[in-house]
């Protein structure tokens, strides 16, 4: 497991997620893991829901070595049933459910006109079909709770272009769309929906599937004025504050987070001037 030494938390000095209960999809890699630890040591009971115990397992394990309260639910997004199955054990085991973080998302590079009907409908499946069925299945316990917060983790891309990637591209442009839509429509349970636009946070998935040229990491630094890529716990920290109580007052918000990278218009050679 990647995380350990080199993580700097303190931005938060209270378990500000005491009581509360959150629900990571993809929680057991990546990004997802990242932001499970963070909340568990935030106070947070998880749920980590994803298709593969074999990740889900170690890091439901790696939760409670540290002190934490977790659930391994193996659920793949695409399917309601699933879906609403990972609910209901949450709630069996934790009697409740505060939050939830669409984090699962697949991806891969192609031309759009490569791009065969199967591996378009995956990941549109995955990404914006997954989302709507995951926050639908938590709004349930959400309304009768009087409270939720709902927080869908997008791409830079989500609001401008991506070629190599319409299938997520257009997918995650969806998600942004729900996300504004649902915090209108949910605001009166006092339920809020709001989202994080990641640019580059090196894991292992996005890593081996989007970058797998030689060369192709260092080029896309040198395009990220703050001159590195995000670290996982800067992100984690982000997505905690949108899903406390500081950020009563946010709702229907996409936050990016990529060191100013979608700035950086590639037009004029200004660097020499
Ligand atoms: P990752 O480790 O590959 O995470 C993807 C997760 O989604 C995996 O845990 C995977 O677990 C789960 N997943 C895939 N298909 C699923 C399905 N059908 N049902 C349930 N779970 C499924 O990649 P990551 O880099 O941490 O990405 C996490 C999120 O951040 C994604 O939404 C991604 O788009 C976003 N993001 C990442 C970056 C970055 O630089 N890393 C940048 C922008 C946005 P299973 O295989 O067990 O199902």
């Amino acid at each position: 497991m990647m995380v350990g030494a080199g993580w700097r938390w303190g931005m938060f000095k209270e378990p500000i997620f005491r009581d509360r209960v959150a629900v990571i999809t993809g929680g057991g890699t990546g990004l997802g893991l990242a932001f499970a630890l963070r909340f568990s040591e935030l106070g947070a009971r998880v749920t980590l829901a994803s298709r593969d115990s074999s990740h889900l397992e170690p890091a439901r394990a790696e939760i409670c070595r540290r002190g934490g309260q977790a659930l391994a639910v193996p659920t793949d997004v695409r399917i309601p049933e699933q879906v609403e199955n990972m609910v209901r054990e949450t709630l069996r085991c934790f009697g409740r459910l505060d939050i939830l973080i669409n984090n699962a998302a697949g991806n891969f590079l192609c031309k759009a006109e490569k791009l065969s009907y199967n591996g378009w409908r995956s990941v549109v499946d995955i990404v914006l079909n997954g989302s709507f069925y995951c926050s639908r299945a938590a709004l349930e316990p959400m309304k009768i709770q009087r409270y939720g917060r709902i927080l869908n983790i997008l791409a830079t891309y989500a609001t401008g272009a991506s070629p190599g990637t319409v299938h997520s591209c257009a997918a995650k442009a969806g998600v942004l769309a729900m996300t504004r839509t649902l915090a209108v429509e949910w605001a009166r349970y006092n339920v809020h929906v709001n989202a994080v636009a990641p640019g580059m946070f090196p894991t292992e998935g996005a890593s081996s599937r989007l970058m797998p040229a030689p060369g192709a990491g260092e080029r896309a630094l040198q395009r990220i004025p703050a001159g590195r890529a995000g670290r996982h716990e800067e992100l984690a920290n982000l997505a905690a504050f949108l899903c406390s109580d500081y950020a009563d007052y946010i709702n229907g918000e996409s936050v990016t987070i990529d060191g100013g990278a979608s700035w950086n218009y590639p037009g004029f050679e200004w660097e020499n001037l």
